[in-house]
């Protein structure tokens, strides 16, 4: 069978790719339609996966017909401490066969079969899959200044969850700082101390969709008694319920029968508390009943060290001077440190040559221009007072003169508009205000925005400058 998929993948790529992605893999076993194959690294695995899931997938569906599946095997080499050497078996993700519900799902599950734990509705001891990546562990969630508060919390919770004045905990920070792993980390650990609580990680996405689903078939009950069964409740990018108010109102009712019942929940988001938008306040209140833990960017020493991590475990070595390159350059956002890398990784071992300096600026420069550029607030403040012909100082101000109070709002505005920093966070860096001015400010120009003619030439003005 691997032999005919293999023709077929010869045919449909370059020859050199088809030798340094496709011919070190080894198939292992069929059993059904599941295929197994052998890969040498979890690296190797996470490129095919990035770039030759959907071949792979027509090539194994030819040979075994719909419904095939493939299972990586990856051989790990003994890095990791003391521990033998062992293999890792994880499903394919193959996106296109597990549908659009299940994209959120990190499927390390080792019975593939059980994906969807909400089968037997009204079943005691019903067997629940925790939907936890083993991946996302502590051991691999390197601790630093920028997330140590979090992270210890985190622990604290791990050792005794439900027991301890964390609950709700809540993590909260920017894309790619690591919000998704610790959530995992949390569940990991409690499924390794307690192996009998019932563990369950899942996206307020998914959440959302299976809550919709639960309504259209009449099963809302269902839904909710399934979810008071759990003793450790994960919910990962809880800021996707806002505006919601349906799935907000379902939650509310669950997250209170845990929370007395003295059961778990872990709370991650992009933004504060006090930043959410189109959360009911009932349901923000009881957010702020445990420990709002943020994840910061990461400082230069936590960079260094989670680009030496990464290449440690793949078995990479790199020249000390390009990972310092890479994390000099790449500051807030730890998907795109790893990403770069993993990409100089690839670029290496395709080439079979040491990466160069050279090489490692390319690949920067494409990950660094990739990610849309955020203006930042201090440009903000000088855009908007150059606008308006006066200094910054003058913008910050203590002074009620109307046109710089004007110019102070709509610099407000525009930072709440053009960069992800919380209320609070403008507000300390405009003249030391706090959030609930800010929040005024914006409101005041929305509202100006539909009356003044003039101010609305303001706002199309600034825009055109700032983007
Ligand atoms: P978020 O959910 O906040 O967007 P993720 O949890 O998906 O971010 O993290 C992005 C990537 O960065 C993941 O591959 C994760 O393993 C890695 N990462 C984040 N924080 C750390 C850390 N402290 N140590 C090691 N890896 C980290
Ligand atoms: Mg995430």
């Amino acid at each position: 069978v691997w032999e005919n998929c293999l023709g077929f993948i010869r045919d449909n790529i370059q020859p050199q790719a088809f030798k340094t992605w496709f011919e070190p893999i080894r198939p292992v076993k069929l059993s059904n339609k599941a295929l197994s194959i052998q890969v040498p690294s979890k690296f190797f695995y996470e490129w095919l996966e990035e770039h030759y899931v959907k071949l792979l997938k027509v090539a194994l569906t030819r040979e075994l017909g719909e419904g095939a599946k493939l299972v990586y095997v990856i051989k790990l080499e003994n890095t990791y401490g003391n521990r033998e050497p062992f293999t890792e078996k994880i499903p394919s993700t193959n996106r296109a066969q597990l549908g659009p519900q299940e994209m959120d799902v990190p499927v390390q599950s080792k019975n593939p079969e059980l994906k969807n734990p909400f089968v037997i509705p009204g079943i005691r001891n019903i067997k629940i899959e925790s939907q936890l990546n083993p991946n996302y562990n502590f051991d691999n969630f390197l601790e630093g200044d920028s997330n140590r508060l979090a992270r210890s919390a985190g622990l604290a919770v791990a050792n005794k969850p439900g027991g301890t004045s964390f609950n709700p905990l809540l993590i909260f920070g920017g894309v790619g700082l690591g919000k998704t792993h610790l959530a995992h980390a949390i569940g990991v650990e409690i499924k390794d101390k307690y192996p009998e609580r019932t563990v369950l990680y899942i996206s307020a996405e998914k959440f959302t969709q299976q809550y919709i689903e639960s309504v259209k078939k009449n099963t809302r009950n269902d839904f909710i008694h399934f979810y008071q069964l759990i003793d450790v409740l994960i919910i990962d990018d809880v800021q996707f319920l806002s505006g919601k108010s349906g799935t907000q109102d379902v939650f509310f009712h669950i997250f209170n029968h845990l929370h007395q019942n003295g059961k778990q929940v872990v709370l991650t988001s992009d933004k504060a508390p006090v930043d959410m938008q189109d959360i009911e306040q009932r349901l923000l209140s009881r957010f702020k009943w445990g420990l709002s833990a943020e994840l910061q960017n990461p400082d230069y020493e936590t960079r260094i060290s989670i680009l030496k991590n990464k290449l440690y475990r793949d078995g990479v070595e790199m020249p000390e001077e390009i990972v310092e390159y890479v994390a000099k350059h790449i500051k807030s956002n730890i998907r795109e440190l790893e990403g770069a890398i993993i990409s100089l990784i690839a670029q290496s071992s395709f080439n079979k040559k040491d990466v160069t300096l050279d090489l490692a600026q390319q690949v920067v420069e494409k990950f660094v221009k990739n990610t849309k550029r955020e203006v930042s607030i201090d440009y903000i403040q000088k855009v908007v007072s150059d606008y308006f012909e006066m200094d910054v100082a003058t913008l910050q101000s203590k002074t009620r003169k109307r046109h710089i109070v004007q110019a102070r709002q709509l610099a407000m505005f525009f930072a709440k508009k053009f960069t992800k920093a919380s209320l609070a966070s403008i507000g300390s860096q405009i003249g030391k205000r706090d959030h609930a001015t800010v929040l005024h400010a914006c409101k005041t120009v929305d509202n100006l925005a539909e009356t003044d003619k003039q101010f609305r030439k303001y706002i199309e003005d600034l825009t055109k400058k700032l983007s």
